[in-house]
């Protein structure tokens, strides 16, 4: 198979999720298998063609250096014992992302028996094609851009003799580095350790209280496993608008390909413009790519803070020369040349916006236009397990299926929920508590920020979409904070939205170089019903960015002071 096929064939995470596929791709292992000496290695290796051909084509990642290895010999091992006991288990869950990594172990944890089934890489999105490759590039970006900052402000003192350069291959090992070094806690043994029957293959229902697993080695019959309770975490995957001619036959990328580009990008176009799309357009335009951004509305985040969209565009236009551009219709995608091995496919496309019609030579599609819930293929019907296929399953507030009261739903796969790893471990421990301990944890009492790791970064917390009609607004400019000043970094601020005529905190937005961290203290205000007086009174470090945080709340403080006049 020629590799630009290669690369066309790797997009869909739902091809990967078909058990034909995986039978498919793995008697082609076997193959290879019975064809290679009888002493072949256990483990994924580096010097191993048929593996690098293998990692490729089944599990999308590529190269196979040592880093990758080590990564798969983690989280997708080459070899692995699907061990059933004879018994009933308390919980099995299907998936081995964030959801079904936390809801499997704290079972086990707690004394109970417990199953996850792995049909691709443990650790899902978040450790193998998310939160933890795109970081490492993002701390890459930002490091650039202090050191070009350092050269255009000789003020601060440091001199630095010649050009910047950046070695994109250099940033991926790096990235690659990183991600197997982190890829242990979420890796089988350590699974089995903690005591989860950790099977690898694809899951899906037979009944109301059954679940077959179709293993990733083919030389196994599908393995029938008995529940009283499940937990559906099979996460989600991009989403690929299928009303755009020659859009799926082109050889675009999407997170599960972008982490593994070989070479930098001439001139990137994203479709999208959320936080995928937003960090990864900053990211790839501070090493070096001409980025052009396609926003479908004409504002960036328009169910956001109306003031966040605008600030950020500016910011990121000025700071990384990133491209915008508004009401943007992607109408055309015509191949131009394949990808062949770590070159780069060429691909023109046609976008209309705003009444006017444009043509870009595209080395590199990202597609970042929203996600798509993992359901098919489960045979959820068998079940009784009502679903959407683009919302996802449908739960009740305790995260319990609105139809099968013996089934819960965990993460991005579920409809309705905000979709973030930390919202995914969150939720495990809810339908824990709700399926195994016959608690009522709801759903509702959960209080999720969330973060764009841009620079700077833009956290959200609650409803920040009201006005001054309908909520009081404080506000609080990182201009005047003494430690933006000294940093040298006064872009942002922190607004915080009160329910009018009390302080009571409905929601916050924060635009600041380290916003995801100054978030968490109005996410705990809000969770625990402290009001922003609380905030206020919170005693803070000086000089910190938080000082901001505190100012609101002097602002309501002050607003009532007792005076002499
Ligand atoms: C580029 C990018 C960056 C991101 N950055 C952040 C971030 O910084 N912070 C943040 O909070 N969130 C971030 N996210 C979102 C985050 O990755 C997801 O919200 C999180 O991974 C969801 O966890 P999950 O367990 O619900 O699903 P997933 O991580 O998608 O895991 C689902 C797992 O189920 C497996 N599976 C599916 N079907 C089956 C089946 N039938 N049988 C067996 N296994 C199956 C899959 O192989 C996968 O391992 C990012 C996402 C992307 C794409």
């Amino acid at each position: 198979m020629a590799s630009s096929q290669l690369f066309i064939a790797s997009q869909s995470t739902v091809a990967l999720l078909q058990p034909s596929h995986i039978l498919a791709s793995i008697s082609k292992s076997n193959l290879h298998r019975m064809n290679s000496s009888s002493q072949e290695s256990q483990t994924w290796s580096s010097s191993d063609p048929a593996d690098s051909v293998d990692a490729r084509k089944r599990l999308n990642i590529w190269p196979l250096d040592d880093d990758n290895a080590k990564l798969l010999d983690e989280v997708h091992p080459k070899s692995w014992p699907n061990t059933k006991e004879d018994t009933v288990y308390d919980l099995i869950a299907i998936g081995a992302g964030a959801g079904g990594l936390v809801s499997s172990r704290q079972v086990a944890r707690r004394g109970g028996r417990s199953v996850m089934i792995s049909a691709h890489l443990a650790g899902g999105d978040c450790l193998n094609v998310g939160c933890v490759p795109s970081k490492a590039l993002i701390r890459s970006a930002r490091m650039i851009r202090e050191v070009r900052k350092a050269q255009s402000h000789p003020e601060f003192g440091v001199q630095i003799g010649g050009s910047v350069d950046v070695d994109f291959n250099a940033i991926m090992q790096r990235m690659r580095k990183l991600r197997a070094e982190i890829a242990p806690v979420d890796g089988h043994e350590r699974g089995k350790d903690i005591g989860v029957d950790v099977f690898q293959g694809f899951g899906r229902f037979v009944d109301e209280s059954t679940i077959e697993v179709v293993p990733s080695s083919g030389d196994e019959d599908p393995i029938r496993l008995k529940f009283k309770k499940a937990a559906i975490c099979t996460g989600g995957r991009a989403t690929i608008p299928d009303n755009i001619p020659g859009l799926k036959k082109a050889p675009y990328t999407t997170n599960e390909t972008l982490f593994n580009l070989g070479k930098l990008p001439n001139h990137m176009v994203i479709l999208g413009s959320g936080v995928v799309a937003l960090e990864m357009a900053q990211v790839f335009a501070t090493y070096g790519s001409k980025v052009t951004v396609l926003v479908r509305s004409d504002t960036l985040f328009p169910r956001s803070d109306p003031d966040a969209g605008p600030y950020l565009q500016k910011s990121l236009e000025e700071s990384s020369n990133v491209e915008f551009v508004k009401l943007a219709k992607l109408q055309n995608v015509e191949t131009l040349r394949d990808a062949d091995g770590d070159d780069l496919p060429l691909m023109k496309l046609s976008i209309s916006a705003n009444g006017e019609e444009m043509e870009i030579e595209s080395d590199c599609l990202l597609v970042a236009a929203g996600r798509t819930p993992n359901v098919e293929n489960l045979n959820l019907e068998a079940a009784n397990v009502d679903f959407d296929v683009k919302q996802g399953i449908l739960v009740d507030d305790l995260s319990k299926s609105v139809s099968n009261p013996n089934v819960f739903s965990v993460g991005d796969c579920t409809a309705g929920v905000p979709r973030l790893t930390h919202m995914s471990g969150e939720m495990a421990k809810v339908v824990v508590n709700n399926a195994i301990f016959d608690d009522d944890w709801k759903l509702s009492s959960l209080v999720v920020p969330a973060c764009m790791y841009t620079e700077p970064e833009f956290a959200s917390v609650g409803d920040v979409t009201g006005d001054n009609e309908s909520v009081d607004i404080y506000t609080a400019s990182l201009e005047h904070i003494d430690r933006a000043i000294l940093d040298g970094d006064r872009e942002g601020y922190v607004k915080i939205f009160c329910k009018k005529g009390t302080g009571t905190i409905v929601g916050c937005s924060l635009i600041a170089g380290r916003a995801g961290e100054l978030i968490n203290e109005v996410t705990l205000a809000m969770k625990h019903n402290i009001p922003l007086e609380g905030i206020g009174r919170n005693i803070h470090c000086y000089p910190t960015t938080g000082d901001a945080v505190m100012g609101c709340g002097l602002q309501l403080i002050n607003s009532k002071w007792k005076r002499l006049d």
